[in-house]
């Protein structure tokens, strides 16, 4: 069995972004009871326009590290750069995953890839801000020809120029989907956070995701989501968490 297929929907929360200590610990604590699969949260972050907070990088991963000891609880962060890998492994983070504005870039990528040979390190791979499967699947290809046998893709939608439809990112779900049909054997995992951007679609593309087969969630959970410092309007607090993964219907082949 993979890193990422444990006979149930995979299932990553944690806040957007790393912001204090104590909301680390306080986020962590709130999810223990929840059994998740893994903790995420960013400590690095690669923003759209300069000026706004950029993560607080190794002071956070030495939180991330504590929460792991203090709750046994895996974590995952996103890495940009191999600098960021290095730490990562430094302060044994479980996973990475490559975000949507890395995985657009194949010379970053493969320099990540490279840094993560013979590492054995699960890795996911957001999919590209534009809708292109080639350079989605091209960045999975890198990192399973570096060696890399547990590999996913992580679903967070695609940008548009106009959000009226409704969503923060368009899902384009025959991207997925095609995806899936190319490569049996990856794990999918969606992000119904970014797809959706506002906090009262997620239980919605949530159900979405597993009845089209997806593998896991990473779901954006923070104990006070209106102050958070990043994405305030799409995370939920771990009793809403709760709520949702209660509530989603499971197809019967996770049983
Ligand atoms: C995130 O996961 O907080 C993030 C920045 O995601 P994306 O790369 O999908 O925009
Ligand atoms: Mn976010």
């Amino acid at each position: 069995m993979s890193f990422f297929k444990t006979g149930k929907p995979f299932i990553i929360a944690g806040p957007c972004s790393a912001e204090t200590r104590e909301q680390v610990l306080a986020t962590a604590a709130a999810l223990v009871p929840i059994n998740i699969d893994m903790f995420r949260a960013g400590v690095w972050k690669p923003r759209t326009k300069p000026g706004s907070f950029e993560g607080n990088g190794e002071q956070a991963l030495q939180w991330l590290q504590e929460a792991k000891k203090l709750y046994n609880l895996k974590y995952t962060i996103e890495v940009a750069e191999p600098e960021h890998i290095e730490l990562a492994l430094k302060y044994e983070a479980d996973a990475i995953w490559v975000g949507a504005r890395t995985t657009v870039n194949p010379f970053h990528v493969q320099h990540l890839a490279d840094a993560l040979k013979g590492t054995g390190v699960p890795v996911m791979v957001k999919n590209p801000v534009n809708p292109d499967i080639e350079l989605w699947e091209g960045a999975i290809e890198r990192f399973l020809a570096a060696g890399l046998t547990d590999v996913a893709a992580i679903h967070r939608g695609f940008s548009g120029y106009s959000s009226a439809v409704g969503y923060r990112n368009q899902p384009n779900w025959p991207i997925p989907i095609e995806l899936k049909r190319r490569r049996p054997e990856l794990s999918i995992i969606c992000d119904p956070s970014h797809i959706s951007g506002k906090r009262n679609r997620i239980a919605e593309v949530s159900q979405k995701a597993l009845d089209m087969h997806f593998d896991g969630l990473m779901i954006e959970t923070h104990p006070t989501p209106d102050e958070a410092w990043t994405d305030a309007r799409q995370q939920i607090t771990p009793s809403q968490l709760k709520d949702i993964l209660e509530k989603l219907v499971v197809r019967a082949e996770f049983t």
